[in-house]
């Protein structure tokens, strides 16, 4: 099955009690049992809930593995996913990662004895050199945010696979329909399907899925065990955003190219970062793993002034101003003064994350209205 058939029918059946088509939310805490111990293989919700269950698979079918399985959002994933290891292992990942994946695995797992090392993961050398025998995971996140950045998934896979080391790819930026990592070797590939799985900006949930059997019955425990589970209507919600997942990042990846092929030739704008760009640092991995180059552009203007930017981000009106990513509609965000504020000045320079560095989630409204947009708020500037 191709992907828009997969996104629309994938692990989805007809509800058998009443024949209706959509997924119905099963909003229950418990099941009845006709005897103890003799029910319909649903006993309490936190363990199993069948609208849950619907989606785990359709997720599973998304991303060509074994099994899905859902948590409470994108974070609470990851730390199912962390909590596979034990105190005194080590995970090596990358050094622009997602900062609320950077603070839990310094500031949570760290107090637990987990230790993390940060590396620009387009050097396998600088990998292979902070490899040793307390190495149990390699988090790649690719692309990255806001710069963009890629990381060749194959490459790092054979690398931590040679060393008997598990792998996981944080897939939100790019969605099953751009790429699947555990096709390029992953052991396990993580979303945030509050972005583009859900796609409408009104739910947060996260995912995990695996293709060994082992390590999704230990993630099954972890959901159990832990309980960060999400809400039926949560879960019904990722499996209709879904539905038009192709439809929608494909259409965003398109009107992504114009605007970043628009502001590269704009008086006012300075550096264009786009993977899908020739001249892109990681231009060459995106064309190799990754069938569209995104709905993300991020840009810097020519004058490197901060008031500068704010003009520019006070002054779109399609584009909002906001955190976040993925939804069907615009946003514009400033990582300097939001996202990444918490890294000092010197330290987001060395990255390329200047004051006026802009970061577009681009949505999937008609392109001509969205390059209008930001031509009369850069007009401000
Ligand atoms: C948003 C995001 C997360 C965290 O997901 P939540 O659903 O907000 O917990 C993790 N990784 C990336 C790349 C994200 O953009």
């Amino acid at each position: 099955m191709k992907f828009g058939t997969k996104a629309i029918h994938a692990g989805i059946e007809p509800d058998p009690s009443t024949g209706a088509i959509m997924t119905p939310i099963y909003q229950t805490s418990t099941y009845t049992q006709e005897a103890p111990g003799k029910h319909k293989g649903y006993e309490y919700a936190r363990t199993q809930n069948p609208t849950r269950s619907v989606l785990e698979r359709n997720l599973a079918a998304l991303e060509n593995g074994l099994e899905g399985i859902c948590y409470s959002s994108g974070l609470a994933a990851m730390d199912a996913v962390i909590r596979l290891l034990n105190p005194g292992d080590e995970i090596i990942s990358t050094n622009d990662l997602y900062g609320g994946s950077f603070r839990q695995m310094t500031q949570v797992h760290g107090r637990y004895g987990i230790k993390s090392h940060f590396v620009d993961m387009n050097h396998l050398d600088q990998i292979e050199a902070l490899i040793n025998a307390n190495t149990r995971l390699i988090w790649i996140e690719t692309p990255t945010n806001p710069m963009l950045n890629l990381v060749d998934i194959a490459a790092v896979c054979q690398l931590a696979a040679k060393n008997g080391i598990l792998t996981c790819v944080d897939n939100t930026f790019a969605s099953p329909y751009l790429q699947t990592p555990l096709d390029l070797g992953a052991d396990i590939v993580l979303h945030s399907a509050t972005k583009y799985l859900g796609g409408h900006s009104d739910v947060i949930l996260g995912a995990v899925v695996v293709k060994d059997e082992k390590l999704a019955k230990d993630l099954h425990f972890l959901q159990n065990a832990v309980g960060a589970v999400p809400g039926p209507q949560d879960c019904f919600l990722i499996l209709r955003g879904i539905k038009t997942l192709h439809l929608r990042v494909e259409r965003a990846c398109h009107n992504a190219q114009q605007i970043a092929e628009h502001l590269l030739q704009h008086p006012k704008v300075g550096k264009v970062y786009y993977p899908g760009f020739p001249d892109h640092r990681g231009h060459e991995i995106a064309k190799k793993q990754m069938r569209l180059f995104g709905g993300m552009v991020s840009f810097e203007l020519k004058q490197d002034q901060f008031d500068k930017a704010i003009s520019v981000l006070s002054n779109t009106h399609l584009f909002s101003l906001a955190e976040s990513l993925g939804g069907v509609e615009s946003l514009i965000g400033h990582p300097a003064s939001m996202t990444h504020a918490s890294i000092p000045k010197a330290e987001r320079l060395k990255v390329g994350l200047t004051d006026t560095l802009i970061r577009l989630s681009v949505g999937v409204e008609d392109v001509s209205d969205l390059i209008e947009d930001l031509d009369q708020a850069l007009q401000t500037v």
